[in-house]
């Protein structure tokens, strides 16, 4: 791909990969990211996700008359059967000043009586959206419902919520991701100007492309949790831009180039401590939790409730590895992970 706007090019550089991906992903696999795009407003994503939750998980969500500190914040409260079970913001667009990635933060945590109030801050546009921003929305909005769910009259702040094992942390979310990568939910919100639903040939599409350059990724990620693990492990070596690039390089297969301070700007190095594995290991459970929706069906009620009820209500009550049993009715397994990097390799 490279060599057709480069005809000398001998090799690709870390920072050339962001602009062939979607070149690749169009040419080989039909897949054109500014077409998607057109059918991912932000209104519209926003209301689908909404109704995602209240669909899975049988709770609806109003908007919540209150204070905001800017006018493009918003603010709802979730209701089951009539109760207040909890409130949440989303400052979903980017300003001057703010914060410039996605995370949510949880501003008051359920225990006793006391609703659970968390905020989701993210940086998309106001309009329309690239698929990548939806599944991001879609992620950091599971952080949120766990949250939620698990913070029901919980005894302790501690175990309210989002506070299981760390390495388990960003499974649930990792897992709803596969939802807008459902022809069936999308069709039901992803509708262009014309109020046209995505085709279906679109998500084939777009399915397909998500395989693209998955192992690479995944090798990428293996060269950061040595780094983490390695450093925590052995203090700061004299020379960290070269032990970074060392670690990371043993994985990658663009490696990167002998003046690069990776270290600078992995912000998980603190965030995560050692412990940055866990975005592959909880990728690995999601994969597996996920094989019960597979199974059983995404908008299975039973099968939602079931995971509502085993794995995120009891926030940080019970160890992970009994959460996932008590869902799937056996341990951990990495078979599913296994699979699906199976099917990008073909
Ligand atoms: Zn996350």
């Amino acid at each position: 791909m490279l060599r057709q706007t480069d005809p000398q090019a001998s090799k690709i550089n870390p920072w050339d990969n962001g602009y062939l991906t979607p070149l690749v992903q169009k040419q080989s696999y039909g897949f054109d990211r500014q077409e998607a795009r057109k059918y991912f407003n932000y209104p519209k994503v926003r209301g689908g996700i909404l109704q995602l939750s209240e669909d899975l998980f049988r709770v609806d969500i109003k908007p919540w008359k209150t204070a905001l500190w800017h006018p493009k914040a918003e603010a709802y409260e979730m209701f089951e059967g009539g109760k207040l079970i909890g409130r949440f913001y989303l400052d979903m667009h980017p300003r001057p000043g703010k914060y410039e990635h996605a995370n949510v933060v949880p501003l008051r945590q359920g225990k006793g009586g006391q609703v659970p109030v968390i905020a989701l801050v993210m940086n998309a546009p106001d309009g329309l959206m690239e698929h990548g921003d939806v599944v991001t929305f879609l992620h950091e909005y599971g952080h949120l419902l766990h949250g939620i769910f698990g913070g029901q009259n919980q005894h302790w702040a501690g175990q309210s919520g989002i506070a299981t094992e760390a390495d388990f942390g960003e499974a649930p979310s990792q897992m709803l991701e596969e939802w807008v990568f459902d022809y069936d939910t999308l069709k039901r919100f992803a509708t262009n100007e014309a109020g046209q639903p995505i085709p279906q040939e679109l998500v084939a599409q777009m399915n397909r492309a998500r395989l693209f350059n998955l192992g690479m990724g995944d090798m990428r990620q293996l060269g950061l949790s040595e780094v983490a693990l390695r450093l925590y492990q052995q203090g700061a070596p004299a020379d960290l831009g070269a032990a970074y690039r060392g670690y990371v390089n043993r994985y990658d297969l663009i490696p990167l180039p002998e003046w690069s301070q990776g270290q600078n700007s992995f912000s998980h190095l603190a965030g995560y401590g050692a412990s940055y594995y866990t975005y592959r290991w909880s990728k690995v459970i999601a994969d597996d939790l996920f094989t019960r929706f597979a199974r059983e069906g995404l908008r299975n009620p039973k099968t939602a409730a079931d995971y509502r009820r085993l794995v995120l209500a009891p926030g940080g009550t019970k160890p992970a590895a009994e959460l996932v049993r008590d869902f799937l009715g056996r341990p951990i397994s990495i078979d599913a992970y296994k699979a699906e990097m199976a099917r990008a390799a073909r």
